[in-house]
């Protein structure tokens, strides 16, 4: 047992961890039935995976990929990204969302975030549009819909693809619209902290049938036997394009297909959460509670404070190792994207979007899943007032 940095018991006497699945007895047969049937891959449960995110979302077409890693890679790819061209994205997101644009060879290009919603800003966009920009990969960050409507704008001003990140925003809406249902291509992700798991999986929907096709060309080698260029006989197949295998198993969908089914009482559970953590937290002085746009309906996939550092004597570091200490599961989302190693030799600079950095001084992620109990919910309400009562000026 840690000991508490503040003295004391601490507030829990086990470590909560800031997100966890939810697999039950359905789930678990679900992937069973499929185990012992004649198709483990590349069977029927991908297909009925694939209609039933697509008829959720509200797209036309969806295909399936090993990972939502994975899937933004297909989604550039179909999208025509290529060596030289410039896509737009957030730094305020996992690396993912802009190491996609790399793998086609083509430059990330960071637009500052919005100060309220911590998502890209659509008037940033347009600062930094060039002849060389060919997509914008908006991150709905946290589940809060991006301001779709300016983004749009834009994207056909200056003819460009709209690729939603929506690994965090599943079942959320903007002014009423689905998710999926906003952009060209839209991402989703069913890593086991997302909404709903396969425990690795990801799926591009769209309502285009040109990138649904390309979609399923790239996840699969890049091999078709549709329109070929001879006929050689009933064997012949070919290589049209330069793909991958990032194809999802039968028994990831099967998985899939059983999560779905509970994915509206999740995000239920998960906006209960959240209104306890917004009713503990409004007033408590030291912290600000996440902005909601009226015009948006988030499916949380995280809760993050903001730390009115003014108001404390010690930096985020120090509030983050209290809580830590408190066995609170808190974390930071994110870590700009282009100050990582990496991307800084690349020859991206600090102070590129300070918006975006000012943001993750302040920025902490508290515990939020749906398998949460009274008590955990509690402990992190009661870890957070001792932590941040500790250290207020
Ligand atoms: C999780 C996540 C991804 C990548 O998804 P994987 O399925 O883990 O590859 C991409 N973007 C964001 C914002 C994410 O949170």
């Amino acid at each position: 047992m840690t000991l508490a940095i503040l003295g004391g018991k601490p507030v829990r006497d086990t470590y909560l961890s800031y997100g966890q699945q939810w697999i039950d007895s359905d789930d678990i047969q679900s992937v069973i039935d499929t185990l012992t049937s004649p198709f483990i891959t590349q069977g029927p449960r991908i297909e009925e995976f694939e209609k039933k995110v697509a008829q959720y979302s509200g797209a036309k077409y969806a295909v399936a990929f090993a990972n939502g890693t994975a899937a933004l890679h297909g989604a550039c790819f179909a999208a025509g990204i290529g060596n030289g061209d410039e896509v737009i994205t957030t730094p305020i997101t996992f690396a993912a969302s802009s190491n996609c644009v790399l793998y086609c060879g083509g430059r990330p290009v960071f637009a500052d975030i919005d100060e309220e919603t911590y998502n890209i800003d659509p008037s940033k966009i347009e600062d930094v549009i060039t002849e060389k920009t060919k997509a914008i990969i908006p991150v709905d960050f946290t589940g809060q819909p991006v301001e779709m409507e300016a983004i749009r704008r834009i994207a056909d001003k200056h003819d460009l693809v709209i690729i939603e990140d929506a690994a965090h925003s599943i079942g959320a809406t903007f002014k009423g619209r689905r998710v999926g249902t906003l952009a060209d291509m839209t991402m989703f992700s069913f890593h086991p902290v997302k909404h709903i798991t396969t425990a690795e999986g990801g799926m591009i929907v769209t309502d285009s049938e040109e990138y649904a096709e390309k979609l399923r060309l790239f996840r699969s080698h890049g091999i078709t036997n549709q329109n070929l260029t001879k006929d050689e006989g009933p064997w012949y197949y070919e290589m049209a394009e330069l793909g991958y295998n990032y194809r999802m198993t039968d028994l990831q969908a099967a998985l899939g297909v059983a999560q779905l089914k509970k994915l509206d009482h999740f995000i239920a559970n998960r906006r209960q959460i959240v209104d306890r953590y917004n009713q503990a937290f409004a007033s408590l002085p030291g912290v600000r509670t996440p902005f909601q746009h009226v015009q948006t309906q988030s499916s949380w996939h995280l809760y993050m404070l903001s730390l009115n550092l003014e108001q404390l004597n010690v930096g985020r570091r120090e509030i983050f190792e209290a809580l830590r200490a408190e066995n609170i599961g808190v974390h930071v989302h994110y870590i700009p994207v282009y100050l990582h190693p990496y991307y800084q030799k690349l020859g991206y600079e600090k102070g590129l979007c300070p918006a975006a950095e000012k943001w993750y001084e302040s920025a902490l992620t508290l515990p939020l899943y749906p398998k949460m109990s009274d008590e955990d919910i509690k402990s992190v309400i009661k870890g957070v007032e001792k932590v941040i009562g500790h250290y207020l000026i």
